[in-house]
């Protein structure tokens, strides 16, 4: 069985005169329209950043501006009135998306292909722009067809490649756009949109689980929004349970049950979204071996420093980073079809140090 991609942000369509929608965007935008203003606005843009921070509705965001007959003047709300800001959000040869068919997420030759064909139709406007998300979703050849258009890019288009993996780009595609990173904003910014993004039936979201949900995604509110709104946290605590303490004691328990979960994706929890869990434990559990440090590590799991010592203590500090750079080097393949079952009990044991307890 495939697993479709989880988590993925949709952009909403505007309606009307709309800005960039998240407070802390607003920074970026302004400085969009001021290289815009200055006469440096970009034939391509590379829109990078941690994962949940608004690279895709930044980059939503700069397609709708670009396109709005009213220029950089016409103030960081795209004007709403003028025809291209009525589009709909498909469709439009102007205005459009290059995403990838959901179950392989990969972008093809072909889809790059189409947009180059639509790109010759002759423009409504004088300006026109096509986002790419995600960018390393493009395959070799995608890129290399994307890199040709690069080269000579038809006039007044602006094409915006969204990346969260910038080394996993073409080079070549990367030095021919323009960086623009969307950082992680601040915590009391982010408390305060999640408290407002994540209303639960009328009850205020408490602190303590906001703060945690922004600890495990790295501080990105859209991905703690995911954690938030899909009822991830209980899981979470269960995760780090397991992982401190009780997978030591009965590790083929643990594994068999993550792996029944795992492939039956239950709340959502795909093998991949615990592969993701696990590779930030392991890290933290780098942090916490390795002991005090200066200046202050932010761990993803904060609250659990105690388990994550007695997990620290069940191997060498080597073989933890060896574990984490395993893991790191699998990561490149998650988007690939898998086994749901072998590969969640397969993290569970290759974590214990089960299978080298076989082999040996
Ligand atoms: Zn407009």
């Amino acid at each position: 069985m495939r697993s479709k991609r989880k988590g993925e942000v949709t952009p909403k369509v505007m309606e009307g005169r709309a800005g960039v929608g998240l407070p802390w965007l607003e920074g970026v935008a302004a400085r969009f329209q001021e290289v815009w203003r200055s006469g440096y606005a970009p034939q391509a843009m590379l829109v990078i950043g941690a994962r949940g921070v608004g690279k895709k509705q930044f980059a939503d965001w700069v397609a709708r501006r670009w396109v709005c007959r009213q220029g950089y003047e016409g103030g960081i709300a795209p004007c709403g009135v003028c025809p291209p800001c009525r589009w709909s959000e498909e469709g439009h040869p102007d205005r459009f998306w290059i995403t990838p068919a959901e179950e392989e997420g990969v972008i093809s030759i072909e889809a790059v292909r189409t947009a180059t064909e639509r790109l010759r139709v002759a423009a409504h406007g004088e300006r026109r722009a096509v986002v790419i998300a995600p960018a390393e979703g493009l395959s070799r050849y995608a890129a290399n067809a994307l890199l040709k258009v690069l080269e000579e890019p038809p006039p007044g288009v602006l094409f915006v490649l969204v990346s969260e993996h910038l080394g996993r780009l073409l080079p070549t595609v990367v030095s021919r756009a323009q960086r623009w990173r969307v950082g992680v904003p601040d915590r009391a910014t982010a408390v305060r949109w999640l408290r407002g993004a994540c209303p639960q039936k009328g009850v205020e979201m408490e602190g303590e689980k906001i703060e945690q949900a922004l600890a495990l995604v790295g501080g990105g509110p859209l991905a703690a929004q995911e954690v938030l709104a899909r009822g991830w946290l209980p899981w979470v605590e269960r995760f780090v349970r397991d992982a401190g303490e009780r997978v030591w004691r009965e590790p083929v328990s643990v594994a068999v049950e993550w792996g029944k979960r795992v492939r039956e994706e239950e709340n959502g929890i795909s093998w991949r979204v615990l592969f993701d869990w696990f590779q930030r434990w392991v890290a933290d559990v780098c942090a916490v071996a390795l002991g005090p440090q200066e200046g202050e590590v932010s761990l993803f799991f904060p609250y659990a420093t105690e388990l994550l010592r007695a997990a620290a203590g069940h191997r060498p500090i080597q073989e933890w980073f060896s574990l984490w750079e395993r893991w790191r080097a699998w990561a490149q393949w998650l988007y690939h079809p898998l086994n749901g079952t072998i590969q969640g009990e397969a993290l569970w044991l290759g974590y214990a140090g089960v299978e080298q307890e076989r082999k040996g």
